[in-house]
């Protein structure tokens, strides 16, 4: 038995691979959205992924504004009682934007936890509140008709809706948190917003803690905002060159890197751009890595062949 894999086009809604994990992609951009024909085939909505299991609700990495589209889809599904959880990364706008528009929780029997950094200012939900009030905006999570519930968390294991989740601190502008999944015998790790070049550590080291999180992982998706070119001059905003996180994924032994966060100032031409060279460079390294550019729409499934 080994694993297959299939990348797909969005083909319906919300049916699992039996026995197996569907990762879909509602947002890859980072920093801010954008719209327009430049970036009609990658999306300009921003970072939101999910992880779908047969038999588990939803996990989610981050609510940024690919989280309203999901949510329709979700309704459009007819689906009962939603119930899901959120692996949230950290509070920059581009990450959570999409909560007060995320649609099932306008149900009242909804649930919602929401996993992320653990914040000096104080519990997480307080925090969070802070940004999603009067007048930044009409109500707060509490009043969202559904439930969300928040969870402070730091370097740690627990269990999330049958999934075994590991979360570590990453380097960022902000307390930042990647994830890793363990699920149905499969493993995804997210690590977005993470760069070498807010702190002083050398731009070729890959810290243990991410080391950890996409060690043999099956499917790695990482920041890669920058081309090599553009890093020195941005190094300061805590994001990854292609280049960096093709590093992290060969020096963990990951099975297939995600590019993700896409900067928003690069189009569909220059993200083709910047996927054909990594894929360049992976295919000059030894082994065998593939290498995908995070798309809206894209769905990538895991799953195990019985031939
Ligand atoms: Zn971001
Ligand atoms: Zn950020």
């Amino acid at each position: 038995m080994r694993h297959a894999f299939v990348k797909s086009r969005k083909v319906g809604i919300l049916r699992v691979v039996p026995g197996g994990l569907k990762v879909r992609f509602h947002g890859v951009r980072g920093s801010t959205p954008c719209a327009g024909p430049r970036f009609e085939r990658y999306g300009g909505n921003t970072s939101c992924v999910s992880v779908e299991a047969d038999g588990h609700d939803p996990i989610i990495f981050d609510m940024g504004t690919g989280l309203r589209p999901y949510g329709e889809e979700i309704m459009a599904g007819g689906a009962e009682r939603f119930r899901g959880h959120v692996l949230l990364s950290h509070l920059h706008w581009d990450h959570i934007q999409g909560l007060p528009f995320f649609g099932p929780m306008s149900r009242p029997d909804a649930t919602l936890d929401v996993y992320g950094p653990r914040q000096e200012e104080g519990p997480l939900d307080e925090v969070f509140a802070g940004v999603m009030r009067p007048p930044y905006f009409p109500i707060t999570p509490d009043e969202l008709h559904g439930t969300v519930r928040f969870y402070g968390v730091g370097e740690d294991h627990y269990p999330v809706n049958g999934a075994k989740v590991r979360s570590r601190w990453v380097r960022h502008t902000s307390p930042t948190i990647g994830y890793r999944v363990d699920i149905e015998g499969f493993s995804v790790a997210y690590v977005s917003d993470h760069g070498p070049g807010c702190s002083d550590d050398a731009d070729d080291f890959v810290p243990p803690g991410v080391l950890e999180l996409a060690d043999r992982v099956d499917l790695l998706i990482h920041d890669a905002q920058h081309t090599c070119e553009e890093f020195e001059a941005k190094r300061h905003f805590g994001h990854s060159s292609i280049e960096y996180a093709l590093h992290v994924a060969r020096e963990a032994g990951a099975r297939r890197l995600v590019l993700f966060h896409h900067c928003p100032s690069h189009c569909d031409d220059d993200v083709d751009r910047m996927h054909r060279q990594t894929t360049d460079l992976a295919d000059r390294g030894s082994g065998t890595l593939d290498v995908y550019a995070a798309a809206e729409g894209l769905s990538i499934e895991l799953a195990y062949d019985h031939t």
